[in-house]
């Protein structure tokens, strides 16, 4: 039987999350010990640990069928592969940053300028689109310290603080792309891994829904209950049980994370009581 092989980092900032993802999917699996190749023991998977700039060209020749890379990993590879889930973790941004003491005015400060990267292809092309001629000089690490050693006018990297460039004497002036961890996957997989993947996908999304996701529970008098209900987005129509009060009510309902701080005020006001606001594990939508 076919299984799908996933290649994930093997140790840096993808790789506690992409294990814990496949994990709240439900797949068991031994980690640790330096492994370099694992198998599910309850589902027809096989993980590979590499380095994340091997993965496009390991997902592109299918040697792994899909693979959690960062955005910026999957744009610089120039890879034929395609990304099949934006996961919504390991968020950052790929961004030019100067010297602090520059009064930087705009993108024409580049022009004819000698910028540091470690990613040419992302870069070059936002050049190019933006008519702007500098030289782009490749390194591998250590970016930020290219313009304090005179090798470079300015730098481009990856910034989601930006406490780095700062303690590098460096300010962050344009952001180029904004990246996220994301699946990507081989063009071309056979019908039986891709049943698979189709499987893995609905459950990542499910997990996905979840964390965006709260279960509301509350008390609220009758004669308030259509007033709270409107005040909630929810996405069904909620449940209603009345409480052993006499006039009162539980009202249960699903709402999104980032919507929640917005009505609690208002949930109040109309007279909400005993809010209780609680994780949900899994959504099946
Ligand atoms: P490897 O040894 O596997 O080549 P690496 O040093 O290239 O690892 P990491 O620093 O572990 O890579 O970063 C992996 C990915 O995590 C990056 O490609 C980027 O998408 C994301 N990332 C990098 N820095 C940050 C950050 N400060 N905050 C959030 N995400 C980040
Ligand atoms: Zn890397």
């Amino acid at each position: 039987m076919s299984k799908l092989k996933i290649a994930i980092q093997k140790s840096g900032r993808l790789s506690e999350k992409s294990v814990a993802l496949l994990e709240e999917c439900g797949l068991k699996f031994p980690n640790g010990g330096g492994k370099l190749i694992t198998e599910c023991t309850n589902f027809p998977v096989e993980i590979l640990f590499l380095r994340d700039d091997d993965i496009p060209q390991y997902v592109e020749q299918n040697v792994a069928h899909i693979g959690i890379i960062g955005e910026n990993v999957f744009l610089e590879s120039q890879k034929e592969i395609r990304i099949v889930e934006k996961l919504n973790f390991s968020g950052c941004r790929l961004s030019l940053a100067v010297p602090k003491e520059i009064e930087y005015e705009g993108l024409d400060f580049f022009n004819n300028k000698k910028i540091a990267t470690s990613y040419p292809n992302i870069l070059g092309k936002y050049f190019k689109e933006n008519n702007i001629s500098a030289t782009v000089e490749i390194i591998s690490g250590s970016v930020e310290i290219a313009p304090g050693i005179g090798l470079a006018d300015g730098i481009c990297d990856i910034v989601s603080s930006g406490s780095t460039l700062l303690s590098n004497g460096l300010k962050e002036v344009e952001t180029v792309i904004e990246s996220q961890a994301v699946m990507v996957s081989s063009p071309n997989l056979e019908a039986e891994v891709q049943e698979i993947l189709n499987k893995l996908l609905f459950r990542i999304r499910s997990v996905q829904n979840a964390k965006e996701n709260k279960y509301i529970l509350l008390n609220s008098p009758n004669n308030q209950l259509e007033k709270i209900i409107a005040i909630l987005p929810g996405m069904n129509s909620p449940t209603i049980l009345p409480l052993a009060k006499e006039g009162w009510s539980s009202l249960h309902s699903v709402i999104g994370e980032d919507k929640f701080w917005d009505v609690i005020d208002e949930l109040k006001q109309a007279g909400a009581e005993g809010i209780l606001v609680v994780p949900i594990e899994k959504m099946i939508l």
